[in-house]
């Protein structure tokens, strides 16, 4: 449950889906992409269709950014900053609709760590455990260190009390969550190997993933730790970026190409069915066909599971959105399309080198025309099984691979 849900509850407020009528809706947002940001724009006026006597309130990174937006939207009643999102009710008092808008928003210094937990699936067998937020890097196209602050991480007794009350839930997988969690650093001094030591330590009957991490901070003791571990998830997320050197030079990345590199032929060498996810932005800011090539050319050859890829937006307020040669959008697009196809390749490939394996899946949904259900293997292949009991987790031998999907038994 995050923070702010609980504050709100232990007030007396009932919380209710997005979408039902309310007497007060709260917008929390988000600003990563120009897509992102009309979203958001797209959820307020839906919001007020929906509950048009409602208390409307917008808070989160697209209100800490671009308040000017959001306030020349009609019947919107407050804006709250990334800090005042926290102090809701002490901000407004009650939850009236108001005649003149509330602005909210101040400067992100000397921010607190807010801790949130959520689950991520209906059968709330997984949750999304934030020990980590903010950024203190530079990268050139990124409004997340300006729209979230410096990074902060929470204390490490509290992370540890947080582990051992997750364990006596019904959850089975954790994602370790952060805007740039391998930055992890408590105010005690302990840093994101700890964490994964202070995991290994604990008598545990959970596994934890990490939801992404910089290629720069997976270090070796981290990776050697991750290798040898029954908890810990053999599955990397490793936001790359670019293939292109000249390219991550401009994005102010802060590794050179040759550290992804060694990092990924290092985890298959140590952990062979690790899998590993990468993101990618297409059309960067002088991005030729050949920077672009690069890219296509690297991934292609190594040996990654899946890509995320993004589109290049301009974001104000960044040092990209004044760089020249801007990539016409029909050439981003073609781009992205192209690392989506690689994307679709590789992970068939990587499934298909899973068929015959013998993992652990954590059950998730089930799909009522086939009567199967669906969960992750621990090395994040999404499989689908047949299953009576209602064992929640589950030893699977991978069978088959049918229309993009992978069968397994329950062994
Ligand atoms: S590491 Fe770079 S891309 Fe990631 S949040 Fe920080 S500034 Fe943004």
């Amino acid at each position: 449950m995050s923070e702010l849900q609980e504050q709100f509850e232990k007030l007396g407020h009932t919380i209710i889906p997005f979408g039902d009528v309310s007497d007060a809706v709260l917008i929390n947002t988000c600003t990563v992409t120009r897509e992102a940001d009309a979203d958001c724009r797209k959820v307020i006026r839906r919001a007020q269709r929906v509950s048009p006597n409602a208390f409307i309130g917008v808070m989160g990174c697209y209100a800490q950014l671009r308040s000017d937006e959001i306030s020349a939207i009609e019947g919107v009643d407050a804006i709250f900053g990334n800090e005042e999102k926290y102090k809701i009710p002490e901000l407004i008092g009650d939850f009236s609709k108001r005649n003149q808008l509330g602005l909210y928003v101040g400067k992100l210094e000397q921010i607190e760590f807010h801790g949130a937990c959520s689950s991520d699936n209906v059968n709330r067998t997984r949750a999304v455990l934030k020990i980590q937020d903010g950024c203190d890097y530079v990268c050139t196209y990124c409004t997340i260190p300006a729209a979230r602050g410096g990074s902060r991480s929470m204390k490490f007794d509290d992370l540890r009390n947080k582990l051992l009350e997750l364990n006596n839930t019904d959850f089975y997988e954790i994602i370790l969550s952060g805007v740039n969690l391998g930055e992890y650093k408590s105010p005690t001094n302990e840093n994101f190997t700890d964490v994964i030591r202070l995991i290994e330590s604990l008598d545990l009957k959970l596994r934890f993933r990490i939801s992404s991490i910089e290629p720069n901070l997976v270090k070796p003791e981290l990776l050697d730790i991750v290798s040898k571990s029954e908890k810990m998830c053999p599955h990397f997320h490793i936001p790359l970026q670019s293939g292109s050197p000249d390219i991550l030079r401009l994005m102010k990345r802060r590794y050179k190409l040759d550290v992804f590199i060694n990092l990924v032929q290092k985890i298959k060498s140590n952990i062979p069915d690790c899998c590993i996810g990468v993101d990618i932005i297409t059309g960067f800011p002088g991005e030729t066909d050949s920077h672009f090539l690069e890219t296509y050319n690297l991934l292609s050859d190594l040996p990654v599971s899946y890509l995320h890829v993004f589109t290049y937006s301009k974001r104000n307020g960044t040092a990209a959105s004044e760089y020249p040669d801007e990539v016409p959008y029909p050439v981003k697009i073609e781009r992205t399309h192209k690392l989506r196809e690689l994307s679709e390749r590789k992970k068939k490939e990587f499934y298909l080198s899973q068929l015959g394996k013998i993992k652990t899946v954590i059950k998730e949904t089930i799909d009522e025309s086939t009567g199967l259900w669906h969960g992750w293997t621990e090395n994040y292949v999404k499989v689908y099984f047949k299953m009576n009991e209602t064992n929640p987790v589950e030893k699977v031998k991978l069978k088959s691979y049918e229309k993009d999907i992978v069968i397994a038994d329950i062994i």
